[in-house]
């Protein structure tokens, strides 16, 4: 069997790994590039194998670092299946045509004001597209094993990232051979999601490594953001949060409102201004058994949050000048609805702005976090005079502390590592903790590399 790196190396998005024997081929995670522009140039280069010739598509989750190139597979040719868990599958049916809906969107908005080098921007794929791939879709429960292309028998195991995470288990029957990918992996005490499951067998094992030269700290999420939002309301402004859709939003409106309800913040309006957050929110709640919010704690969220749905609601919030709490998306100010929040309150210093996860090189959070004095917007650069925030505590990835910790609870032994998905020291750094700790040979891989498995 052989593995083949065609992306998420040397960066934490592009997820997308090829295995194959000598009749099939298999991809897991099919992500966009986000960040830096040459990372996002390469969404656009011709895909390194025919997707004609790709047999099936197996996701770790739904997040469009591991999902968001599907559409383009599709229209490029792919033919075969895209498997997924139930949550997966739900919130892909969120992610994905959004996901079309923005690439439309720029490129209009790049056409109108001329921002573009491209006389006619195109998008890299439309909403329609998207619905076209979610046709390939089947979902699964976790521990049912299937065959989604012969020899290939794959097991999902829960990984705590966020609703519907898995880490994939793949084992080829005539080889003998089992390859498996942690995904992106979760936190061992997150306040909404269960921890990742241990992993008991694999050959070769997969890891990402996000956090890999970072840890978390022993600060308090919950404390940090407290002190925040009392700090921000006392002097009149507003919070903004730019949340990714699914997965930090839910636990951000979920921490506030517990806040809240003790009494240890003032009682603020809350909004949720994003349509796929707030349709992700629905689908979290609905699977409340699969994370550690119960139905009343559900019922909470939904009660307390006023949902922005309306573009015209949008705008009218834009207006808003007394204090209350604001959640966004994107998560890393790339897009969506958090841009026109940002422009109208960065140039105000009553303001916060409060990251909520791991900002990618390039992205305008990255910038902002770093300490930018200005930031371009719709071609246009607004002061940054607000305080921000970066709250790596509340992020939904595992740090190298908890990542070894996890290695640790299962029986691996595992002949070999590949350690992906994370920028390059940081991949380099977890490599030598995981081989330093554990005596595993781990190796870092080059883009397009393919080895032996
Ligand atoms: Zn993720």
């Amino acid at each position: 069997m052989k593995l083949r790196f065609l992306g998420g190396t040397g960066t934490v998005t592009g997820s997308r790994y090829l295995l194959s024997d000598e009749k099939h081929r298999m991809l897991v995670d099919c992500g966009m590039y986000q960040g830096v522009k040459t990372l996002r140039r390469r969404n656009w280069a011709k895909f390194p194998v025919d997707p004609g010739t790709i047999n099936a598509v197996v996701l770790t989750h739904g997040h469009i670092d591991h999902t968001g190139y599907l559409p383009a597979l599709v229209k490029n040719g792919f033919k075969g299946k895209i498997y997924c868990t139930k949550a997966t599958h739900e919130l892909c049916k969120v992610l994905l045509p959004d996901a079309g809906y923005l690439q439309e969107e720029d490129a209009k908005y790049a056409y109108r004001k001329k921002f573009s080098k491209h006389e006619h921007p195109e998008p890299l794929f439309t909403e329609k597209d998207a619905w076209e791939a979610l046709k390939h879709f089947e979902s699964l429960h976790y521990h049912e094993p299937f065959e989604p292309v012969k020899g290939f028998e794959v097991t999902f195991t829960p990984a705590g990232h966020i609703l519907g995470s898995s880490c994939v288990h793949v084992h080829h029957k005539s080889h003998e051979r089992t390859v498996v990918f942690s995904g992106d992996v979760g936190r061992q005490n997150d306040l909404i999601m269960r921890p990742p499951e241990p992993i008991d067998k694999a050959d070769v094992l997969v890891c990402e490594s996000t956090y890999g030269d970072r840890a978390h700290g022993e600060v308090d999420p919950e404390t940090e953001l407290e002190e925040i939002i009392k700090r921000t309301a006392g002097r009149g402004g507003i919070v903004l949060v730019p949340a990714f859709a699914v997965g930090r939003a839910q636990m951000l409106l979920y921490v506030v409102h517990k806040l809240m309800s003790e009494k240890r913040i003032p009682k603020l309006p809350v909004y949720l201004n994003s349509p796929m957050a707030i349709k992700a929110t629905e689908i979290f709640c609905k699977h409340h058994k699969e994370h550690k919010l119960n139905a009343s704690q559900c019922e909470l969220i939904d009660d307390k949050t006023e949902f922005v749905r309306t573009v015209e609601q949008s705008i009218e919030l834009d207006s808003v000048r007394y204090p209350c709490i604001i959640i966004s998306a994107s998560g890393m100010a790339s897009g969506g609805r958090v841009l026109h929040h940002l422009k109208t309150l960065l140039p105000n210093p009553r303001n916060s702005i409060v990251f909520a996860g791991f900002q990618a090189p390039g992205t305008r959070g990255d910038a902002l976090v770093n300490g930018a004095d200005s930031v371009k917007i719709h071609g246009e650069y607004w002061p940054v005079k607000a305080d921000i925030y970066n709250l790596d505590s509340m992020s939904a990835h595992g740090d190298y502390n908890e990542i070894l910790e996890w290695l640790e609870q299962g029986s691996l032994k595992p002949e070999k590592v590949y350690v992906t998905h994370g920028e390059m020291v940081a991949s380099d750094v977890m490599r030598k903790r995981i081989t330093e700790k554990f005596g595993w040979d781990a190796e870092v891989p080059e883009l397009f590399e393919e080895v032996e498995v």
